[in-house]
C-alpha cells in the first residue's frame, strides 16, 4: 500500500553543506507531560514536546531495541571526575543513593507508560563506574533489578562503567543476576586524549576489557567521543578504526558539549579548549556511521539525551548540542544517498517519484522537509513525487522516472 505525496514546483538552489544548520534555533525546548516516567523528557524536530524516548526511536525504530529503564548512579564508582562529565545535568534528577522505594518506583513507572508489551524490557545502569561501586551496595542495585526479571516484568540488566574496571573478578556478581550487556566507556583510543580528559585509564584497557567481556559471553557496547580537548579529525577515525577491530555489538557517539560544573568549563574559560560546530558533529557522527555500520556494528546513540537541567541557565556552556542530532545525522545520511542516487537522473526529467519504507520518511524528508526543498532546488522543473510503501524494506530509496527508468540503493545500518 502505497501513500504520495506529491511537492510543488519551485525555483533552482544551491545545496548547502550546512542546510542543517540554523534549525535549533526553531525548535522550541518544552518539558515532558508530567505522566511520563523520569527521563522521557525531549522535543519533537517541529518543536511540539515528544517524549526522550519517542526521540530515542529514531535509532530504535532500525534495530527494534528493547526498552530501556536507565537509573543513573550519579558517578558512585568513579574514582576521579573526567573533566567533561557532570552528572547533575546530564543524569537528570537522580538521587546521590538510590534507595529500593526510589527503584521500584522508577522501573513500574515505566513499565506502567509503556505501551508495546511484546518489546523487550532493560534495566541499565548508567553515570557511574558500576563495577567500581562498593560490593555490597552493587549486588543491592542488581538484586531488585533482578527481582523484576524474576516475576518476568524485566527481560535483562545491562550496565556501564569504565574500561579499568573490567576484571575477571567483578564479573561472576553481574552474571549472578542476569547482566547481559556491558557498556564501558572507551571514549577515545588515543593515551593523550584520555589522558587530558583525566579518565585514569589508557587505550589498551578498553582493549583489555573488550577482550575479557567476549570471553565471559557479554554483549558488549562502547562509547566514544568526539570533540574532545586535543583530539582531531584523524583522532577521531583512528578511534573508530580501534572499535572495528573490537567489534563491540553496540556504540554511542557523544560529541562533547561543555557543562557548568567541569574542568573543561575551565578550559572553555581560559580560552584553551574550541568546541567543535554542530555542522562539524554532524560530519564527524555521519564518518562514524558510515564506518561503524558497513563494519557491521550498530550505532544506538548519536549527541546526548537532553534533560531539564540542561534547561537551566548556565549549565550548558557551549558544544554542539542539539536536540534531535541524531535526526540531523541520518537526515543528512539519507540526503547524500538520495543525491548519489540522483547522478543518474538528467535535471530536466518531468517526474521523480520515490518510494521509501513509511519509517524512513522522515529522515529521508529531513528536518522541516530541508532536504525535499535541497532536492527541488536541483530539479526545479520537476514534479516530486514522495510515497511511502509499507512493503518496502528500512533503508532502502527508489526512485523511477516518467519513462519508467528506475533507480535503487540501500543505506547499511538501517535495517
Ligand atoms: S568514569 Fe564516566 S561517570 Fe565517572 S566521572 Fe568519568 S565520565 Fe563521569
Amino acid at each position: 500500500m502505497k501513500k504520495a505525496n506529491h511537492e510543488s514546483k519551485t525555483n533552482r538552489g544551491g545545496v548547502e553543506k550546512s542546510h542543517v544548520l540554523g534549525l535549533f534555533k526553531n525548535v522550541q525546548m518544552q518539558g515532558a507531560q508530567k505522566t511520563e516516567p523520569r527521563g522521557v523528557y525531549g522535543y519533537t524536530l517541529s518543536g511540539a514536546v515528544c517524549s526522550a524516548t519517542q526521540q530515542m526511536s529514531v535509532f530504535q525504530q532500525f534495530h527494534s531495541n528493547p526498552l530501556i529503564i536507565p537509573v543513573f548512579i550519579m558517578n558512585s564508582g568513579c574514582p576521579h571526575r573526567c573533566i567533561f562529565c557532570n552528572q547533575k545535568i546530564t543524569a537528570g534528577n537522580f538521587p546521590l543513593k538510590i534507595t529500593k522505594e526510589f527503584f521500584d518506583s522508577e522501573v513500574q513507572s515505566y513499565l506502567a507508560w509503556n505501551k508495546d508489551k511484546s518489546r523487550k524490557v532493560e534495566i541499565a545502569f548508567y553515570g557511574g563506574s558500576f563495577t567500581g561501586v562498593d560490593p555490597a551496595y552493587q549486588e543491592e542495585l542488581l538484586s531488585w533489578a533482578y527481582s523484576f526479571i524474576q516475576k518476568r516484568l524485566v527481560d535483562s540488566i545491562r550496565i556501564s562503567t569504565r574500561p579499568d574496571y573490567i576484571t575477571e573478578n567483578n564479573l561472576p556478581v553481574l552474571k549472578k543476576y542476569g547482566v547481559t550487556t556491558v557498556e564501558i566507556g572507551a571514549q577515545s583510543f588515543i593515551d593523550e586524549v584520555l589522558q587530558f580528559a583525566q579518565r585514569g585509564h589508557d587505550a589498551a584497557a578498553t582493549v583489555e576489557a573488550m577482550i575479557i567481556l567476549k570471553d565471559h559471553g557479554f554483549q558488549t557496547g562502547l562509547h566514544l567521543m568526539a570533540g574532545l580537548p586535543k583530539d582531531t579529525k584523524e583522532g577521531f577515525i583512528h578511534s573508530l578504526d580501534k572499535t572495528i577491530e573490537l567489534k563491540p555489538d553496540t556504540v554511542r557517539i557523544h560529541p562533547v558539549i561543555v557543562f557548568n560544573g567541569t574542568a573543561l568549563a575551565e578550559e572553555l574559560r581560559k580560552g584553551e579548549y574550541k568546541p567543535m560546530e554542530l555542522s562539524d558533529a554532524v560530519e564527524l557522527c555521519k564518518l562514524a556511521w558510515e564506518k561503524l555500520s558497513a563494519a557491521g556494528i550498530r550505532i544506538i546513540r548519536i549527541g546526548v539525551q537532553l534533560t531539564p537541567e540542561m534547561e537551566k541557565d548556565g549549565a550548558v556552556l557551549a558544544g554542539p548540542i542539539h536536540p534531535a542530532l541524531g535526526s540531523l545525522v541520518l537526515s543528512s545520511i539519507f540526503y547524500d544517498r538520495t543525491i548519489k542516487l540522483l547522478d543518474k537522473v538528467p535535471p530536466d526529467t518531468n517526474e521523480l517519484r520515490f518510494s521509501l519504507s513509511e519509517r524512513d520518511m522522515s529522515n529521508f524528508r529531513g528536518l522541516n522537509n530541508m532536504n525535499i526543498s535541497a532536492i527541488k532546488k536541483l530539479y526545479p522543473r520537476t514534479n516530486l513525487i514522495v510515497e511511502s510503501n509499507i512493503g518496502q524494506r528500512r533503508g532502502v530509496i527508489s526512485v523511477a522516472t516518467e519513462s519508467g527508468k528506475s533507480f535503487t540503493l540501500s543505506i547499511p545500518g538501517i535495517n
